[in-house]
């Protein structure tokens, strides 16, 4: 049987009436960009998690990096965030000219509060806390160490979107969530879209005024903005997405269920939920001594699995002028030679699940 490691056009054919309905709705609109269907899905999405406002921006990255700019970060600013992260969550605040300050990843792969304390000094504005591989982050902690050093606190949610702490959404601890709808994504659009989740409406209008070249008023520019804008084609079909997501989160906790309960190899270490914490499984990461020869047994057996990620951001090329060497962070850097994401996605089959649990447990 042959397994890849995502097969996205499983969740569009579950889907596909309705999406093409929506897709030709909007073609047919003569209305593309900034409208109904961006406003409708910045209410709904916002109403998923309990309120606030959201502003459909055009990436994940964009997210990031606007948040921190509205937010008044910039050069000489220090941001806290974990090494194992995706680059994009460190690119965010450099875009800026910001510096990011690594701190080590906990047991269940995000920003270890109790090494946090440590790293913040005279410039750190902020603390970023990406909820990794779909898992909430600790943000108890968390939040308690932004309010008591006066830190903006950011949510990279591009993993995490419906995982909650003590049942509160993950993007509405802090300042700005912020969320991608990258097709591979909980809630992933055709295409590429991002968002972020404030409370405040003056924050919602910031963001609102810089995704459209700064202006409120057309040709009226009150700031140096950007073009970052979710096109009305992404909005509607992510309406249609959010639609069906309850049901489509239930089906990865089922799958992730049956991966802890039935995958047994002692060379293979399983995901933890942390307590308070709830996961929506946008990747199913288990740790592996001998990893690249899991890869290698699973390929022969026709069964597709990504690492995520194997160069932390600090070894990165991109960042060598931050000057990290290898040993800078060993939990980050152990992570990255040990983490293998098993094929997790809406649709797979029972006889699909079962294959893989056989081969890993036959390893
Ligand atoms: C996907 C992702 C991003 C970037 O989102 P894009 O929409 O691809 O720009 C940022 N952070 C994390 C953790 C991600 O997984």
């Amino acid at each position: 049987m042959k397994i890849l490691a995502n097969r996205m056009d499983r969740g569009f054919f579950r889907y596909q009436k309705e999406f093409e309905d929506k897709a030709l709705e909007v073609l047919r609109s003569g209305w593309y960009v900034l409208g109904k269907e961006v406003k409708s899905f910045e209410e709904e999405f916002a109403s998923y998690l309990g309120g606030g406002y959201c502003v459909g921006l055009a990436s994940g990255l964009d997210a990031l990096w606007i948040a921190f700019r509205v937010l008044g970060i910039g050069p000489g600013d220090e941001v806290i965030v974990q090494g194992n992260t995706y680059i994009a969550s460190v690119m965010g605040i450099t875009m800026n000219g910001a510096s990011p300050v690594f701190v080590e990843p906990d047991e269940y792969y995000n920003l270890d509060p109790a090494k946090i304390e440590e790293k913040i000094t005279e410039r750190t504005k902020a603390i970023l806390a990406v909820h990794l591989y779909g898992q909430a982050s600790k943000m108890d902690e968390i939040s308690a160490l932004a309010k008591k050093y006066g830190l903006k606190l950011v949510e990279d949610c591009a993993q995490s979107h419906g995982a909650c702490f003590g049942g509160q959404m993950t993007g509405t601890f802090g300042d700005v969530g912020c969320f991608s709808f990258y097709p591979s994504k909980n809630i992933g659009a055709f295409g590429d879209g991002g968002a972020v989740a404030v409370r405040d409406e003056k924050l919602a209008e910031d963001f609102r005024i810089f995704r459209n070249y700064g202006s409120e008023k057309r040709y009226y520019n009150k700031i140096v903005g950007a073009n970052s804008r979710l096109d009305e084609l992404q909005a509607g079909l992510l309406r249609v997405r959010l639609l069906h997501t309850e049901e489509c989160q239930q089906e990865r906790i089922r799958i992730a269920g049956r991966y802890l309960q039935e995958i047994r190899n002692p060379k293979v270490i399983l995901p933890k939920v942390r307590e308070g914490a709830t996961a929506v499984w946008h990747q199913f990461v288990v740790r592996c001594e001998e990893r690249d020869r899991l890869i290698e047994y699973l390929n022969g057996k026709e069964i597709g699995t990504i690492i995520h990620y194997p160069i932390p951001p600090h070894l990165s090329e991109a960042y060598g002028y931050l000057g990290y060497g290898r040993g800078s962070f060993p939990i980050t850097e152990q992570y990255a030679q040990q983490v293998l994401s098993l094929p997790m996605y809406n649709g797979m089959t029972e006889e699909e699940q079962q294959y893989v649990i056989d081969a890993v447990n036959g390893f």
